[in-house]
């Protein structure tokens, strides 16, 4: 996918301001510092479309992307950051978890994990818990050039047999980094397949819709 157009719509923290469109939608999601503003500045080739964190924690709101007219990138607030309050992380839980049990037109998550480390229990519950809801996510493995070869392919087998554990399927995944482009083209080919068939199935349902 060539990305000709990728622009900033709206942030906001209610899932019944974000954008009323029928647009497919994708989220991006993570521990704060995974590395997800870098990712998706790399995907979109922008240098600063998302803001990468000088100060975690701060980009707690859902952003709305329009890319190519076609589809939305949603960067969502990184997670399980420990200098906000309980409060906060409370508040912070009810908004996302309604944007994902409310928004309709979401189609995949993808939710961010540094290659460097062993499976944290804050990615395992989140993504338990997009299981239980039957909302399908992949996994992004990302900071992929921060290790070598080996070592890189042992903690992605690591990662995965733990995931093997508990899931009897284990979801796709990615394995990226924002400084090489490594892996930023196979994650833009899977969104451009999945819109391309979500548009074929629209027009099998509805054969004489333009
Ligand atoms: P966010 O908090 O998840 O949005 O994370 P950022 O994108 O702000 O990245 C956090 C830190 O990791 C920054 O210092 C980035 O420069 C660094 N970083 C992010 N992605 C990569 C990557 O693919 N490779 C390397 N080497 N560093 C990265």
């Amino acid at each position: 996918m060539i990305i000709k157009t990728a622009e900033f719509v709206v942030s906001n923290s209610d899932v019944n301001k974000c954008p009323e469109t029928t647009l497919p939608e994708y989220a991006f999601i993570g521990r704060s510092n995974v590395g997800k503003s870098s990712l998706i500045n790399a995907i979109t080739n922008r240098k600063s479309l998302a803001k990468t964190s000088g100060r975690p924690g701060k980009t707690q709101l859902i952003n709305h992307f329009l890319i190519n007219k076609e589809w939305y990138l949603v960067d969502l607030p990184g997670y399980g950051y420990a200098k906000v309050s309980k409060g906060t992380k409370k508040k912070f839980q009810s908004f996302i978890t309604k944007y994902f049990e409310k928004r309709i037109q979401l189609i995949n998550a993808f939710v961010l994990v540094d290659v460097r480390h062993e499976p944290q229990k804050i990615d395992m519950d989140f993504m338990s818990w997009l299981g239980e809801k039957q909302l399908p996510f992949s996994i992004v493995f990302t900071k992929a050039d921060k290790l070598k070869p080996k070592p890189l392919n042992e903690n992605i087998n690591n990662y995965l047999s733990i995931m093997r554990e508990t899931w009897a399927e284990l979801p796709n995944y990615f394995v990226t980094s924002s400084s090489s482009g490594q892996g930023t083209g196979e994650l833009l080919n899977y969104i451009q397949d999945t819109n391309d068939e979500i548009e074929r199935l629209k027009k099998e349902q509805n054969p004489f819709q333009p």
